[in-house]
């Protein structure tokens, strides 16, 4: 844990978010600025500063499979729905705790911006 990580304080319920999905290992907290329908931000509780900080397998693995059960819960796993982990500044990764975009719910554009 990290005392002054914004996503540590979620966990920590020291910050309030609209929480849609949590176990031992992951919380999974609705996105404050949405850009889709759905977007969920799904995190490991303890403090991984970025994809490029991880651990082992396991965090990052129950972070994805956390996200692909969401996108069932929410309806759009048919329709489909991407999963986006920015990372550094080129990618514009403005909080630093791991953390997977869910985005559905519109069509989305690729290539991203
Ligand atoms: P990044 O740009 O690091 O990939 O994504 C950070 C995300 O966190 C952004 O989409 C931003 O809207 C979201 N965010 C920032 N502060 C808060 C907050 O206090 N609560 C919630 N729920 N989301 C936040
Ligand atoms: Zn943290």
């Amino acid at each position: 844990m990290s005392s002054d990580c914004l996503f540590c304080r979620i966990v920590r319920r020291e910050i309030p978010a609209t929480i849609v999905r949590e176990d031992e290992h992951t919380l999974a907290f609705r996105d404050i600025d949405p850009k889709a329908p759905t977007h969920v931000l799904v995190i490991p509780k303890t403090h991984v500063a970025s994809l490029a900080d991880a651990p082992d397998a396991s965090t990052l693995g129950r972070v994805l499979l956390a996200a692909a059960q969401i996108a069932k819960d929410e309806g759009i796993e048919t329709s489909g729905y991407r999963t986006v982990i920015n990372t550094g500044a080129d990618a514009g990764q403005t909080v630093h705790h791991v953390h997977v975009h869910l985005l559905g719910g519109r069509h989305l554009k690729w290539p991203p911006g």
